[in-house]
């Protein structure tokens, strides 16, 4: 791949200026490293408690349930409808995982479906080809390293004029900096109501606060990463996503991308024998409860002429 833009995708692009660059490279590269190079100390010495584990167990899966259902399924690929309430409550969710505003995560999300390991693809870890060490640097390009190399970024006009003809999306984008705020007050106060002290409102903040995005950041890049690398791939597409069971677990069912790239817009991702998704269980509770509705179910039809072991 070559860094020149073409011409055709001049519109889907705009420029990333030198400061943003060094912002995601602290924020989303180096922070979580050192938060999660000090939590193995942390733990050694003064341990975590069972309260830490609670409050930051919740958050991993606020944040982690957020992406996959809110900033994926719902705002990205529409993969079901629901009312207002859930629909904001999911995109809040989303904005506790701290990886930027869901128009910004949609338009990055929806150039790398088009252009799945191929050119313009803004995380493939194809990207500077198939041997060892190329390879190796593509994964390490795919997984952080694309957020502050990239000079262009995916243009939210261009990608994502859905999301932004709503207000909805439009005040939550502009109220982004306090959500990231909410994502480490919160746990910052559950712990210090809890305790009813200073220091459980410092241990959980650490715990559930910064320890838990730096592992939720890693764990979702991790399908970007490892599930278009690695995994087997039961279903045809065109490109190299794949399937990783122990990425679908911590992502909560996310890591069953290769039916995903077969069909983006379908609600469910693990659809063979086994695959545990409970990002589409949730899905399936918000159908049951009345909240969610049209949603883009596995058609069993579909599912058979997407397999590649399939007979002719
Ligand atoms: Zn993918
Ligand atoms: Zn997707």
């Amino acid at each position: 791949m070559t860094s020149a833009i073409p011409r055709r995708s001049a519109a889907e692009t705009v420029a990333v200026t030198t400061g943003r660059r060094t912002a995601y490279l602290v924020v989303l590269v180096v922070l979580p490293v050192l938060l999660l190079g000090l939590a193995v100390p942390a733990a050694w010495g003064w341990g975590i408690g069972p309260r830490d584990l609670v409050i930051a167990a919740v958050m991993y899966a606020v944040s982690i349930f957020g992406i996959a259902v809110g900033y994926h399924r719902l705002f990205t690929h529409r993969a079901f409808r629901c009312n207002r309430a859930l629909r904001v409550a999911l995109m809040l969710a989303g904005g506790m995982a701290v990886e930027g505003p869901v128009t910004l995560w949609a338009a990055e999300h929806r150039r790398h479906h088009k252009y799945a390991d191929r050119e313009g693809d803004p995380h493939s870890p194809w990207r500077y080809g198939e041997s060892g060490l190329g390879l190796l640097r593509g994964m390490l390009h795919a997984h952080v390293g694309w957020f502050y190399t990239a000079r262009r970024r995916s243009s939210t006009r261009h990608w994502v004029p859905d999301l932004l003809s709503d207000p909805d999306v439009r005040r939550f984008d502009a109220a982004y900096p306090a959500v990231v705020a909410l994502s480490f007050a919160l746990p910052a106060a559950a712990g210090g109501l809890w305790s009813m002290s200073w220091a459980g409102a410092w241990t959980a903040f650490f715990w559930g606060g910064l320890v838990r995005y730096a592992v939720v950041h890693h764990v979702t890049w991790s399908v970007n990463s490892v599930a278009h690398t690695f995994g087997d791939r039961p279903f045809r597409t065109r490109d190299r996503s794949s399937n990783v069971w122990w990425v679908a677990l911590l992502t909560f069912g996310e890591g069953w991308h290769n039916w995903h790239h077969a069909e983006p817009a379908c609600a469910r991702h693990g659809v063979l024998k086994g695959q545990l998704d409970p990002s589409a269980r949730l899905i399936r509770w918000f159908e049951r409860a009345g909240w969610a509705h049209g949603v883009r179910w596995p058609d069993p039809a579909r599912l058979s002429a997407h397999r590649t072991d399939r007979l002719p």
